[in-house]
């Protein structure tokens, strides 16, 4: 993320036009950024000629061409992830059956149970019904995954036929009206012709109205393959992407979702049940880029409800005060662990990386003092104000008992938040999740 970040970043950085030759060299950067990433050659060699098509064709007089790079290249990577198929969305007061596929190891069973808690929230009658007869102990995991999070289950410790204990646990989930059935498959270490078949078996027994392959986002470039190997024996019609929390940046999902045309719904952002999140296009094309994740930011402060004041409704009108920075900072603070989030906001996960948990929190916290010592009129603005009387900057120092220098990096950042949500709000405002729920 970061390679690709700098790549797009000497683009948009120097001043001064740029030529032909340099589009070349410039495109070069990026596209081996983006393999880095995990993202399929093939789909790199195509972006590069429809960006530099793009480039080149465009004539508009006076255009920023590092402007249009970086926006075609950012255009042209959501495209990809966006795709137009829509999932399944569950009926309530009917029976709906999902079943899960993907390989051993993919976060299958997590996965279950973190869609049954969101259902379930949403006020679905949910169970669980484990088909893992493969793996020893698969069963005791969904029971213990269920159990926690309060979700019925059904499996069985004596039947070794998977498709028998398919049926058999959705009839009686069925015959109880649940309204939505998830059926937890076993998986195997390689794609084999047996799992294959087993898939086939199970889906034709229990005839899901969805079935949502969990893809593992940090194996990079053969989520391809895999995905599209599944999606020839279970035509599944959404994709989860787990263990996103980690340094993948999902960029093999890419081609996973452009062979298969099939969207990514959520992503798994961890082991428990929390971390599981809807996916957006935007939002993850930002992560891969590098360029910071405000919206990511605004949904998970949304989702903790916190104390928003205005924030949101500013923001969605491209609008960032000092205010809203102060609201934002001081929910960061109570929203920990600090590394999770300082990704999504731009330049804190480098500070992060380099100054570690603890002395990242100390700075955060000083930066909530030099906005607690500002007047209301002072937090309520752009901060220009601050620019047409620096005195008021000393104040704050003071007040605050930190440096100047301290909180000219305050007004910095929140200067560069505002710009993004000019730039960025029109375009975020739009975007759909992929969520079935939302
Ligand atoms: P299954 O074989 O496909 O059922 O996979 P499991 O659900 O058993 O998950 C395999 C491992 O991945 C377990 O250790 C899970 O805790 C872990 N896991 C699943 N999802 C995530 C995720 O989103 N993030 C992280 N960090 N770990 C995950
Ligand atoms: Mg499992």
């Amino acid at each position: 993320g970061r390679r690709i970040n700098a790549a797009v970043a000497q683009v948009t950085s120097s001043t001064t036009s740029v030529e032909e030759a340099d589009i070349d060299t410039m495109l070069k950067e990026i596209s081996r950024a983006l393999l880095e990433s995990d993202v399929n050659i093939k789909l790199v060699l195509k972006l590069r000629d429809s960006i530099k098509k793009k480039i080149v064709n465009d004539k508009t007089p006076g255009l920023n061409k590092k402007k249009l790079i970086q926006k075609t290249v950012f255009d042209e990577l959501c495209a990809l992830v966006d795709c137009e198929a829509q999932p399944y969305k569950p009926k309530k007061n009917q029976a709906n059956v999902i079943m899960f596929v993907g390989l051993q190891g993919a976060g299958k069973t997590t996965t279950c149970t973190k869609l049954a808690v969101y259902y379930q929230k949403r006020n679905f009658k949910v169970g669980l019904v484990c088909a893992d007869t493969f793996r020893a102990g698969a069963f005791d995991q969904l029971k213990q995954n269920a159990t926690k999070a309060r979700i019925p289950f059904f499996g069985s410790y004596t039947e070794t036929d998977p498709v028998e204990v398919a049926r058999i646990g959705v009839e009686k989930f069925k015959k109880q009206k649940f309204e939505i059935i998830i059926v937890d498959t076993s998986g195997r270490h390689r794609q084999e012709k047996e799992l294959f078949k087993e898939m086939v078996e199970i889906g034709d027994a229990v005839k899901p109205q969805q079935t949502v392959m969990v893809l593992d986002g940090s194996i990079g470039q053969s989520a391809q393959q895999q995905a599209q190997a599944f999606k020839e024996s279970s035509n599944f019609g959404a994709i989860i992407l787990t263990k996103m929390d980690g340094e993948a940046k999902g960029g093999g999902a890419i081609s996973a979702v452009a062979a298969t045309k099939t969207p990514i719904i959520f992503i798994g952002t961890g082991e428990h049940t929390q971390d599981f999140e809807t996916f957006f296009p935007k939002q993850f094309i930002s992560k891969l880029l590098g360029i910071g994740d405000i919206q990511g930011l605004m949904e998970h402060v949304k989702s903790l409800n916190l104390d928003q004041k205005d924030t949101i409704k500013n923001f969605q009108e491209g609008k960032f005060t000092l205010n809203d920075f102060q609201t934002q900072m001081t929910n960061i603070l109570k929203m920990g662990p600090l590394a999770q989030i300082a990704n999504m906001i731009p330049g804190m996960g480098d500070m992060m990386n380099q100054i570690g948990e603890e002395e990242a929190s100390k700075r955060l916290k000083r930066m909530v003092y030099i906005m607690d010592s500002m007047t209301k009129q002072e937090l309520d603005s752009d901060g220009q104000i601050f620019i047409d009387e620096p005195s008021r900057i000393i104040r704050v120092a003071r007040g605050s008992g930190t440096t100047v220098t301290e909180v000219e990096m305050v007004l910095f950042q929140q200067r560069m938040m505002a710009r993004m949500a000019k730039t960025n709000m029109s375009m975020m405002n739009t975007q759909k999740g992929r969520n079935p729920m939302a």
